[in-house]
This record gives structure tokens, sequence and C-alpha cells, in this order.
């Protein structure tokens, strides 16, 4: 039977499962598309055709048999290139670990197979979860499905371009400060970062501990719903909740309209978004939720003008610390050219690591000297604790926030990658959630121009992923933008 590339997770699931649709066909038709397309998009940066097609017979076999599959029998899935997945090369868009083979797999990963989803590959991804693009991969950048020659976002670009490509339904990604939501509202499509500790990030390449969170991309909000059931637990992330873990897709059907709910409009954030083709969108999108019965009401967040400045000296920390591991002995890239030990720290590094990654650890190193440590690392962790608690006190006033996702469409490739600022601005709407360890979901809502999408950007309490998804679901039936395709 043909297998239409356009089918949802949910929808392929259901027919997986009664045998309508054979788990292999489904996974044979869109290895196909990918290879027809991905040449010119890049969203992929390795397939796993044998690995796929293994895990799909299995599915038809236990179908065969009678047993019951998982939600996700048979959904083809992509993982971002810093999730590993033992066997197989995780290199987290870096020369660095250009040949890594994971020893083990990430519990993000587990879980979406133990669903009963196909993985199809690895996706493209700025180095280390390092920027807004997708242009900072040593593997050569990801086009935008909408605009051959504009970024797709990042640092999940290739994840969120894979998903608007129509060449998977579902894709995992990670969201330190926005890496989820970014691409998923520059390409398009739909992403929820979770709260911080709501899904495991044993396995998760680490970038900034603090802020790391494994993250869903989807079309349509009940997919993502169905791809947040990998949250709960793990023994082997101490920074998870204990949680327990709602049924995400059944909750969705508990909500019709709005009504009772109340939307707060952030005054910085409506200041922050520059560009008009997006304000223009996101005040349709705003006016459309009051529309399903939902209340608006205006709140502040007055320490969110310090939040990008916070967010890249923190992270810049963070990675300092966690990237020391990349010594040229236990992980990664060894330089050649070198029989001493300190050359060949010093050389293995610089020629492992890109340049936005040294720069960042440089930036982390000097802000973690002795001496500076209070005056600027002491001074970033007291902003973040008045930003949480102005989102505290938001959170008072209404139930989620609703405003852009990113401040500005996607750009033509190359047009930031000089000026390094420019680039950290794209993330002035996401880092605030970040900080704070809030859930946020961001939705296609209409076009900054053609065929340059926006997105509208959803935050609410922590462990509030159920009324995001809900508030996304009743959206997304009024507005269909996430029916848009950008390729046929
Ligand atoms: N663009 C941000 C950065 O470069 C966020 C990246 C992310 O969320 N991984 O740090």
């Amino acid at each position: 039977m043909s297998v239409s590339h356009q089918l949802g997770a949910r929808a392929i699931a259901a027919r997986v499962q009664s045998g309508e649709l054979r788990a292999s066909d489904v996974a044979q038709a869109h290895l196909q598309r990918i290879r027809e397309l991905d040449p010119q998009l890049h969203a992929f940066v390795e397939l796993w055709p044998e690995r796929a097609l293994q895990s799909a017979a299995a599915i038809d076999r236990a179908q065969r048999s009678g047993q019951t599959l998982g939600p996700l029998a048979g959904v083809p899935v992509a993982i971002k290139d810093n999730l590993l997945c033992q066997g197989q090369i995780s290199a987290c868009g870096s020369k660095m670990l250009e040949r890594f083979v994971s020893p083990y797999t990430a519990t993000a990963v587990a879980r979406l197979e133990q669903l009963g989803a196909i993985l199809l590959g690895r996706t493209n991804m700025d180095e280390f979860g390092m920027g807004s693009s997708t242009e900072r991969s040593a593997f050569g950048p990801t086009r935008n499905p909408w605009q051959m020659s504009h970024v797709p976002g990042g640092s999940s670009g290739g994840s969120a371009a894979a998903v608007a490509a129509d060449f998977c339904p579902l894709a995992l990604g990670s969201d330190t400060g926005g890496s989820v939501r970014q691409p998923a509202a520059m390409c398009g499509v739909t992403g929820l970062k979770p709260t911080y500790g709501r899904v495991s990030r044993s396995g998760l390449v680490a970038y900034a501990s603090s802020l790391d969170c494994v993250g869903v991309i989807g079309r349509a909000i009940e997919d993502v719903a169905l791809g947040l059931q990998i949250a709960g637990d793990d023994e082997r992330d101490s920074t998870c909740a204990k949680r327990t873990v709602p049924n995400y897709l059944q909750e969705l059907d508990g909500r019709k309209d709005l009504r009772g709910i109340r939307v707060g409009i952030v005054r910085e954030f409506e200041e922050a978004t520059g560009d008009e083709g997006i304000k223009l969108a996101v005040r349709t999108a705003q006016e459309q939720l009051r529309a399903c019965g939902g209340t608006i009401v205006e709140v502040a967040l007055p320490s969110v003008k310090h939040a990008v400045a916070t967010y890249y000296l923190l992270a810049s920390t963070e990675a300092s610390s966690n990237l020391a591991r990349y010594d040229g002995v236990r992980y990664g890239h060894r330089t050649a050219h070198t029989r001493r030990l300190d050359e060949l720290y010093e050389q293995s590094r610089s020629e492992g690591f890109g340049a936005e990654v040294q720069l960042r650890i440089l930036l982390g190193t000097f802000a973690l000297q002795k001496g500076y440590q209070d005056q600027i690392y002491g001074q970033a962790t007291r902003v973040r604790a008045m930003l949480a608690a102005d989102f505290a006190y938001a959170f008072t006033q209404c139930d989620v926030l609703a405003s852009a996702t990113s401040p500005m469409p996607s750009f033509a490739l190359g047009s930031k990658l000089q000026d390094p600022i420019a680039m950290y601005w794209c993330d002035a709407l996401t880092v605030p959630a970040s900080l704070a360890g809030l859930p946020a979901l961001s939705l296609p809502c209409g076009f900054a121009v053609e065929r340059l999408p926006a997105g509208l950007q959803l935050t609410a309490p922590k462990f509030a992923e159920s009324l995001l998804l809900q508030v996304g679901s009743v959206f997304q039936q009024q507005t269909n933008w996430h029916l848009q395709r950008p390729l046929s």
C-alpha cells in the first residue's frame, strides 16, 4: 500500500496497529523521500536505513502475532546528533566527535523505541548546540525547506527541517536556550521544550547542564503530545523529576475552548519583537486565543531585558566546564602533530572545536576565574533568580504567556555569521523560559512574509505541559497553520 508522507504520528501508529499499514512500508517511503530531497536540504547528517528497516520488520512481526503495539508503533523519527544511540556515531555537529561511537543509548531515545518508534537517523545541528542557525555545524549548514536560501534556525535546525519537509512526523531536539522552539518557529512546525527535569538528560551530550532539556518537534500538537510520553523519572539522571507522567494525548481531549484561561501578554516581549511581519502574525494569534474564549491580560517581566546577557554568560561558563572533557585523550579528536602532552591538549582542542565553541569556552573560563567569580558568575545567578521570581509573579495574574518565539523570521544563510551578538539576539524571547526552567511551546501562527513562517510561543508554570498542549491544540483546531507544507 502506498504511504503518504503527510500522515502524522498518531495516524501512522493507528494504521500500523490495525494492520492497515506495514511499518516496513512506512519506513521505506520516508527513507525514499529523504534520499530524494535531503541532498539539497541537509537535514540529516546520517541515515540508518538498515537499523530502521530491521526495527520496522520487528514491529510488523509483533503486529502479525497479535501483540499490543506501542502508541508510536512504526512512526519514523529523527534524532538530533547530540543524543546517544548505542553503536551509532553521535558527533554533536563537531569535528571533535566525528568518529565517536555511542556506548549506550540516551533515555529519551530508548523510550521512543519502547513506544514503537523507528529511528531513521541523526540530524544536523550547531556544534554542541551553540548557535541559532545550524550554520555552526562542522558538516555544513541545513537549509530551510520554506526558502532554500535561508537558515532553518538552530541549533536543532536539522530536526525542525526534517519535520517541515515531511521526512518524519516527529523528531527529537534539545533546547538549552531555544534550540527546539526557535527552529520550530522558523520552519513552521510545532516544538516543545518541557520543564527542566521533565525528560531525562541521560545520554544527551552536555552543553549547559542547568539549562539543557530534550524537546519534541512535530507538525501537529497531538503528535508532540505523543512524543512527550518519553518524560518521567530516570535513575540515570538525578535532576529528573520524580513526578508521574500524565497521558498527554488523552488530556488534550479535556479542553475544547479557552474559557477560564487567562493569556498573559508580556510588555517586554512585545518591545523586543522587532520584525513587523512577526508582530502582526503574533497579534493576530493572540486575538485568536481571545476568540477561543481566553481572557487577555497584560503582565510585566522587568528582568527580561537582562536575559540574553545572563544566558550567554551562564551557558558559556557551564560549557567551558562540560567541554573540558574533550582533551584528545579520553574522547574525540586527537591531533597527529605532536608528542608532547600539553601540546596534545592544545592542538587537539584547536583542531577539533569550531570558532564559536572556542569563543564560548574562552568566555566561560574567563568568567569563572578566581576573583571574577562573584562579580560575573554570581551576579548572573542572581539575575536568573530575579527572572524566575518575575515569572512566578506573572503566573499569579495569568495561566499562560503568549508571545513571539523568535523576534525575527528566518534569515539568509551567512547573513549573521560575522556578528555573534546579532545571532544571540535571535534568542531574546526563548532564553527567559530556559533560565527559569519553564515549559514553552512554539506553534506556527502564519508568515512574517511569504514563505517565512512566524512562531507563537506559549509559556506556562513548571510541569504545566498538559495545559500548554491543550491551549496549543485549541489554537491549531482554529487556525490550521500547521497543515501548510513547504514542499509537495
Ligand atoms: N542559540 C542558543 C545558544 O547558542 C541556544 C542554543 C540551544 O538551545 N542549544 O546557546
